[in-house]
């Protein structure tokens, strides 16, 4: 079927390149005959909005202008990419940007912003760091706080919930998928899995449902880097179904398209441990590519752990979709000291 878009607003340079890994393959895959891998560069989609919320975002902002906003109020950790990428699309399209950043004392190094949280600074967004219990238990709140905060100056705000992701923001990797789609057909395969890590569930979602409406074989594996499984299938579901009422779709979404892989959380989220640490290094050295510790650099160390043990055994092409988060290597740098050899 074709998939009727809403107005979308121009941000991210789309397709991004879809890769070969060969020497992954290579290495990691073919000895225990696994799939050919593949990359989809999301990390290319731009320089400083890099990653996957530019997507949502050209959806998010051009429904802002139609309700005529100018503020986007946002959350998300205080290394949320999420967050940069909303601040500097504000920027970029004349709006004010307010964050609502959750507080992790320690990933700072004293009171300098670091990585993403540096960048929300220098895109002139306004920041508001709140203690994690207050934020856990506030964040309903503190959305209306600052909204009618706005409102009362003359303002308008578009509210825009954790990672872009609502029945809104699905459309970017609905349309994500479509795009990959006809990337695999242009080279020549269909792929029998696509991969990506999944965080707030937005970008799992887009993919499921656009590669059921696109009428592919393909599944789906979001590899949990927060929450469990039963909270990814539930999240999905939902916006699904607000994409479903908001757009008057009739599509009989499949739930059990919904795939979970929740083992390699690890300590939790925005945690890493050495493994995956090693895993960005060996990514970098064998491919030229950078993951990161928060969310790509887990899902990716997941997918060759499955692939050792089998687990992609009946596949032949698999597509780990790189989702960004380069910024965020910095932060944890502390991290990587046993990545590499003396001399
Ligand atoms: C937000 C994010 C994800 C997770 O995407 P969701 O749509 O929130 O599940 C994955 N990778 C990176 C780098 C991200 O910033």
């Amino acid at each position: 079927m074709s998939i009727q878009y809403p107005a979308r607003e121009h941000l991210a340079n789309l397709p991004t390149p879809l890769q070969p890994l060969h020497k992954i393959t290579e290495l990691y895959s073919t000895p225990f005959g696994g799939p050919q891998v593949w990359i989809k560069r999301d990390d290319l989609t731009e320089s400083a909005m890099s990653g996957n919320k530019v997507r949502k975002l050209e959806y998010i902002i051009a429904e802002a202008k139609v309700r005529g906003c100018n503020t986007l109020i946002t959350c998300g950790g205080e290394q949320s990419n999420h967050c940069r990428a909303t601040a500097l699309a504000a920027a970029k399209c004349g709006m004010k940007a307010h964050l609502i950043l959750r507080g992790a004392a320690e990933l700072t190094s004293g009171n300098i912003p670091d990585g993403n949280l540096l960048v929300d600074y220098l895109a002139g967004a306004r920041v508001s760091v709140y203690p994690l219990r207050e934020y856990v238990s506030r964040l309903p709140e503190l959305f209306e706080e600052w909204a009618s905060f706005y409102q009362n100056q003359g303002n308008r705000a578009l509210c825009i919930p954790t990672g872009g992701s609502d029945g809104l923001g699905i459309w970017g990797y609905l349309q994500c998928a479509e795009e990959l789609l006809e990337d695999c057909r242009r080279v020549g395969f269909q792929p029998d899995r696509l991969v990506c890590a999944s965080g707030s569930g937005g970008t799992q979602a887009g993919l499921t449902l656009g590669c059921q409406m696109l009428g592919a074989d393909t599944g789906v594996t979001g590899y949990a880097v927060s929450d469990n499984e039963a909270y990814f299938i539930d999240k999905i579901q939902e916006d699904v179904r607000q994409w479903a009422e908001a757009y008057a779709q009739e599509f009989p979404f499949d739930s059990r398209r919904i795939h979970v892989n929740d083992k390699y959380i690890g300590p939790g989220y925005g945690i890493a441990t050495e493994e995956i640490y090693q895993t960005i290094a060996l990514a970098a050295q064998l491919e030229g590519i950078l993951l990161d510790p928060v969310y790509t650099g887990k899902a990716f160390h997941g997918l060759l752990k499955d692939i050792e043990q089998g687990h992609y055994a009946g596949c032949r092409h698999i597509v780990f979709v790189h989702t960004g988060g380069q910024f965020g290597v910095f932060p944890q740098r502390a991290g990587f000291s046993a990545c590499w050899a003396d001399g």
